[in-house]
């Protein structure tokens, strides 16, 4: 793993704890992540139950389910007893089947308050204060202290039914802006009764909530309250704040604490991408912990077991929550804990598949594009193996012959550079990318372990195809840089993202790149880093539209600050020996000097050999960037999918 530093040995992380009268087998925790894959209908979606299920059995020590509402519903819909009833049921069938395990689940009680990004009709957005969120959304109701006092009921209520799911505690969320969140921030409560003013008042929703549910449902249930360590906005909860916070829960009788950080105000934080470093909100938990009697769990950025267990043994935080890094591999504590370190597959911190969800795709991972469809991509033994042929080593072909290897196919990959990875080798590049290494070098152990014959250096031709003799080939050749069609294109002082990436062109110190895309914006950060004067001309009049939004937004704070100019609705319309021309959206002529040209316009798929190969094989899949070019999300999906078909 890149830049791995840690002991192997994990004790500390694989040593039981005791939560009031709850023993957890391990301080691996897998943190709450959204509703996705719940249900309003009073049942529980197969396929949440399979993910859920998937990292029970993978070894972690306790699970939090995120974001429910259970029978008040984070989003106001009212529902009747006959759905509590069967809401409860379907969840205690899934309560006994993780206990089966050994693993301690709870779920976490929410109502998003003001916090909703798309208006629902009929959803009431709530709050302490008429102060929204963000522009774009409406004003929230001042909640009266009736109201607030039904909401106190309505949680205690949805508490009790928890407790009869046989859930083992129940997680109060006042993190992240929500309901009680929002209450408890100075940034958006400014409320001069009871519930507003210092942090005991701002405090008094949840702490009120907490004394009400201790005191019905005594020590029947553990409780544990989420919180945020600070807001991360101008105005917004402190961590001097946040600390008094965590004493007056423990007074009230809360058993233990999880500490995140951020609201939707700053919602590129909450859920960081690799442009935050690992153990991002770790000093606040620590603070936390200095300040009370109870276990605290620390989560943001925690991926590496080897992390994990230094944290804890630094004293820092009691428990490790993992979000992203158990839906990129649901077997991380069983593998960690055997020392496979290799086996694991590290969640990169790229949001394409879970938090961004590029594509529009349900919540998945990119790495493991088996997260939210657990047993539609189970991996089954192929009755007929067959000898397979893979043409190209970049992502889709690789992942594409560890699948139908370990189905119990012969499978043979060949790719015509001396090493593996195709256009990941250059994704690996850029600033702060280090880590999407971490899934390269998993797929290439994993191709050796599994004994996938690999021929690097050679191009695989129609004669070696003949000579090979598959039952079914598989064309992955990936793509090549596109080039338009523009006076100047073959100018010396040209070249594209890759050549710059990969380090076969060197460039001027002042340079324009045309395209701002993902591929774009990245080499200008590449290049800006470098010490390099960079301007980026995109056509369209938005940078960054192939990106996701968390990833999108700290990458244009890294240019602004690299000192990075974007021209947007800027075309280049011709390339001379010292400069562009360029022609902006009021259709004005403009000419600037550059050394250098950098093209990252797109690529079209390489698919040559398609029609040669169809004449020799019969059974040929093209896949991936070969097949069209799109997101690496895309291909390994690919890959993963018709691997499991063949
Ligand atoms: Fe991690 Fe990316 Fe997978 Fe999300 S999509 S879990 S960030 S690897």
């Amino acid at each position: 793993m890149a830049n791995a530093k840690y002991d192997d040995s994990l004790s500390m992380l694989f040593s039981p704890i005791k939560i009031r009268n709850m023993t957890v087998k391990n301080r691996l925790v897998m943190a709450p992540m959204g509703s996705f894959y719940s249900t309003l209908d009073g049942a529980l979606r197969q396929e949440f139950k399979d993910l859920i299920l998937a990292r029970a059995k993978g070894g972690v020590g306790m699970i939090i389910l995120g974001d429910a509402g259970f029978g008040f519903t984070s989003l106001e819909i009212t529902v009747d007893s006959d759905f509590r009833d069967r809401m409860v049921k379907a969840a205690r069938e899934l309560v006994h089947e993780v206990h089966d395990y050994g693993v301690r689940i709870g779920v976490q009680l929410n109502h998003t308050g003001r916090q909703i990004d798309v208006p629902l009709r009929g959803y009431q957005l709530i709050g302490p204060s008429p102060i929204p969120w963000s522009k774009r959304v409406g004003v929230p109701k001042e909640l009266t202290v009736d109201e607030i006092e039904q909401l106190i009921e309505r949680y205690v209520d949805a508490t009790e039914r928890i407790k009869d799911a046989g859930f083992d505690f129940v997680d109060v969320k006042s993190c992240h802006g929500y309901l009680l969140s929002s209450f408890i921030s100075p940034h958006s409560n400014c409320r001069k009764d009871q519930y507003g003013g210092d942090i005991k008042g701002r405090a008094g929703f949840t702490l009120e909530i907490i004394r009400r549910i201790r005191q019905k449902l005594q020590k029947d249930l553990l409780i544990c309250c989420r919180f945020n360590g600070t807001d991360h906005v101008n105005g917004g909860l402190s961590l001097g704040e946040s600390k008094k916070f965590a004493s007056l829960l423990v007074e009230q009788g809360v058993d233990f604490l999880s500490v995140t950080a951020g609201v939707h105000g700053s919602y590129p934080v909450i859920i960081s991408p690799y442009y935050v470093p690992q153990g991002c909100y770790l000093h606040l938990a620590e603070a936390i912990k200095r300040t009370v009697n109870v276990p605290v769990i620390t989560v943001g950025r925690i991926k590496d077991p080897r992390m994990a267990n230094e944290i804890l043994e630094s004293g820092k935080a009691d428990m490790v929550a993992m979000a992203r890094a158990l839906l990129a591999d649901p077997d991380l504590p069983v593998k960690a804990q055997r020392g496979a370190f290799d086996d694991i597959r590290y969640c990169i911190g790229c949001n394409e598949g879970c938090q961004d969800k590029i594509g529009g795709l349900e919540t998945t991972c990119l790495v493991n594009p088996a997260a939210g469809r657990e047993k539609e991509m189970a991996i089954e033994t192929t009755a007929n193996p067959k000898r397979i042929m893979v043409i190209g080593g970049g992502l889709a072909g690789m992942v594409l012959a560890k699948t139908a290897s370990i189905r119990g196919h012969e499978v043979i990959l060949y790719e015509e550079k001396d090493r593996l990875g195709g256009q990941w080798q250059l994704a690996c590049i850029p600033p702060c990318k280090e880590e999407f290494a971490d899934y390269l070098n998993y797929l290439i152990a994993q191709l050796k372990k599994l004994g996938v014959t690999l021929i690097l250096g050679m191009k695989a031709t129609p004669e070696i195809v003949k000579k090979e003799s598959p039952d079914i080939a598989v064309i992955a050749t990936g793509a090549i840089p596109l080039k338009p069609q523009l006076p100047g294109i073959e100018r010396e002082n040209v070249f594209t993202a890759w050549d710059v990436l990969s380090g076969s062109a060197d460039s001027g110190d002042n340079v324009v790149v045309v395209g701002g895309n993902a591929l774009g914006l990245e080499t200008a950060d590449f290049l800006a880093t470098r010490g390099k004067n960079v301007e980026v001309a995109e056509a369209l009049t938005h940078i960054g539209r192939d990106l996701g939004p968390t990833v999108r937004w700290h990458l244009r704070h890294r240019l602004a600050e690299l000192g990075v100019a974007i021209l947007t609705s800027t075309k280049v319309v011709e390339i001379t020996h010292n400069g562009v021309q360029l022609v902006n959206a009021g259709d004005k002529s403009i000419y600037k000097h550059f050394e250098t040209i950098v093209l990252a316009i797109g690529s079209v798929s390489r698919n040559e050999l398609i029609d040669e190969v169809k004449g020799i094989v019969s059974e040929v899949y093209v896949i991936g960037d070969a097949l069209s070019p799109r997101n690496a999300l895309f291909a390994i999906r690919e890959g993963a999918e018709i691997g499991r078909k063949i």
